[in-house]
């Protein structure tokens, strides 16, 4: 496994704790005995949190796809048996099981979060071994359920793009390349018709299931208490909503977030961004969306993914607010934060949906780099967000046929990623045009296959130019249907009015319900970026204080 991160970076992962930092960890923890051969933790499983091994050795293994069991590592005293899950206590992963008699601690999700605020050096090295852990799991695909269904599949690319976004760890098997995906089509009497199917760690089995159904089946989310009254409710977990729940939770309010599909929201789809401020060499949205994710745990905020809030209630009365979740389900908090961010625009074509999913995107990551791997691709966009794609599928595809509707880049564009598309051999640019249509076989609804793509240049001719997918980055539009309820002021586009934005005086970030705040993209007149949505995650926690000592 050279170059892993189980290679390059063993030493972080697997750090063996000194005598004296046992001791500090012993008031945090409770002494736990197991017998060989007894389980310390079961995959799919909500795990008891995490064991530092006292006496004796225990071994970590993970199920192939043939449940049969294979090593990743074995610890022994001074060791720590654990990552990111342990953190809020979400199912193991792997299987833990004793070798020998065994003595451990066992710290639990909450004392563990204790641990990394009150024990800072060590805490940062049990941090990042966590984190390593996870991302080595990650690369092999270890502990996480496995999609069985065709790559090309509009089904398995969302649910694979669910789990790469979520950062799960997960395989994927194609009936067509691997024979081990038709013996579990047969185990498990599927038909054709059924694919994709997804089995679970805890042995369940689902057949072309939902995000929700995926992320339930996997303890993603759990259920959410319904009388329980949160200090705060996010949301929203892009970037802004990350930043309202890492300020509000480390400073002692309990916080809820809840997010329809994954953290990190368009920021997690940049594949570089090379604005933020400390990261002079670029970081991906999804590294840096990631620490995010891990530092909102860490302080004890509540994560809710994937679960999409479908209405906020206001008629509960001045001091608290409950949004309905498409689920069924519902959550109470005194405040409410708006984080809910803007989605891509699609572009208006007849026929677009039919291949949605398998061939048209609206994300350019790894995952659907590697489905046009050396071909022609088509891009549509001006902005930051088109530029980046356009250079990262660059490196990635034969040719990237860049479609845009103005004169030039130059209006929309930022310089650096200009001067970078005029230097990249395999990018063209085509402006003053517009596609028109899109060709392929779509017979049977959605999850086509592109062949090409039809559009209009500047003296009205149209051009056909093959290209087997095609990428949008044609702008947003603000996520707020689910506020229409509550009367909550929206501008004419749709996005939330606060601050003087309302009226003179009116505070900022405030909406026109009181407890309510918005804050990043959906905000009326908010910077589209990165930094400015956190900045103004951790400003809202100042005004929800402020709001909190006076309600
Ligand atoms: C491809 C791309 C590249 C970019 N590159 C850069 C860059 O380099 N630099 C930069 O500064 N900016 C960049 N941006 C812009 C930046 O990502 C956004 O400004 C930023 O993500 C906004 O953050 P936000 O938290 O306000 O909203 P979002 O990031 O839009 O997050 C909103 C979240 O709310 C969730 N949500 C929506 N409705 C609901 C609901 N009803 N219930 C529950 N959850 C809901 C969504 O699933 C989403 O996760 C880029 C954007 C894109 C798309």
């Amino acid at each position: 496994m050279a170059g892993t991160t189980f290679e390059t970076r063993h030493a972080q992962m697997f750090p063996r704790l000194e005598p004296a930092e046992i001791e500090r960890l012993r008031r945090f923890g409770r002494a736990v005995r197991a017998k060989a051969g007894e389980a310390l933790a079961t995959a799919g499983v909500a795990s008891p949190g995490l064991f530092v091994v006292l006496d004796g050795r225990v071994a970590i293994t993970r199920r192939d796809a043939h449940d049969e069991r294979q090593p990743i590592v074995e610890h022994d005293a001074g060791q720590f048996i654990g990552e990111i899950a342990q953190l809020s206590g979400r199912p193991s992963l792997v299987d833990v099981t004793a070798l020998t008699d065994v003595e451990a601690l066992l710290i639990a999700p909450d004392r563990l979060r204790a641990v990394l605020v009150a024990e800072a050096e060590l805490g940062e090295r049990i941090m990042r071994a966590l984190i390593l852990r996870r991302v080595s799991l990650i690369e092999t695909g270890a502990g996480g359920p496995i999609i069985v269904g065709r790559a090309a599949d509009a089904e398995v690319i969302r649910l694979s793009g669910f789990l790469a976004r979520n950062g799960h760890p997960y395989q994927h098997l194609d009936p067509d390349a691997v024979d081990c995906a038709q013996v579990l089509i047969q185990r498990f009497d599927v038909d054709e018709s059924e694919l994709p199917i997804v089995l679970c760690p805890n042995g369940a089995i689902l057949r072309q299931p939902s995000d929700h159904q995926l992320g339930r089946c996997i303890g993603l989310a759990g259920p959410i208490d319904a009388e329980r009254l949160y200090d705060v409710a996010v949301v929203g977990a892009g970037p802004a909503g990350l930043a309202t729940a890492v300020y509000a939770a480390s400073e002692g309010l309990s916080v809820l977030v809840l997010d329809t599909r994954a953290f990190g929201g368009q920021a997690g789809a940049s594949a570089r961004i090379e604005n933020y401020l400390g990261f002079p060499t670029g970081v991906s949205g999804m590294a840096l969306m990631g620490r995010a994710f891990s530092q909102a745990q860490k302080f004890g905020a509540e994560l809710a993914i994937p679960d999409e809030v479908a209405a906020l209630d206001c008629e509960g009365g001045a001091d608290r607010y409950r949004l309905k979740l498409a689920s069924g389900e519902s959550a109470q908090a005194r405040t409410v934060v708006i984080a809910s961010g803007a989605r891509y625009r699609r572009l208006e074509v007849d026929n677009l949906d039919r291949f949605e999913g398998a061939c048209v995107h609206y994300w350019a990551s790894p995952l659907e780099a590697k489905l046009c791997a050396g071909q022609e691709v088509a891009l549509v966009g001006a902005g930051n967000s088109a530029g980046q794609a356009a250079v990262y599928l660059a490196s990635q595809v034969k040719k990237v046929w860049m479609v845009v509707r103005g004169e030039s880049l130059a209006a929309t564009m930022s310089r650096y990623l200009i001067d970078r598309i005029e230097s990249t051999p395999n990018i063209e640019v085509v402006v003053r045009t517009e596609i028109v249509d899109l060709e392929g076989d779509s017979e049977d609804g959605k999850g086509g296959q592109l062949s090409a793509v039809r559009w209009r240049g500047p003296d009205g001719q149209e051009e056909v130019k093959a290209v087997s997918h095609l990428f949008l980055f044609i702008g947003a539009a603000p996520n707020t249907a689910w506020l229409t309820h509550c009367h909550v002021e929206l501008d004419n586009h749709g996005f939330v009015r606060t601050g003087t934005d309302l009226a003179p005086g009116h505070p900022s970030l405030h909406t026109s319900r009181k407890g309510v705040f918005a804050i990043g993209d959906v905000r009326a007149g908010s910077v589209k970026r990165v930094a400015a949505a956190v900045g103004e995650g951790a400003q809202a926690v100042a005004a929800i204080h402020a709001y909190l000592a006076n309600a």
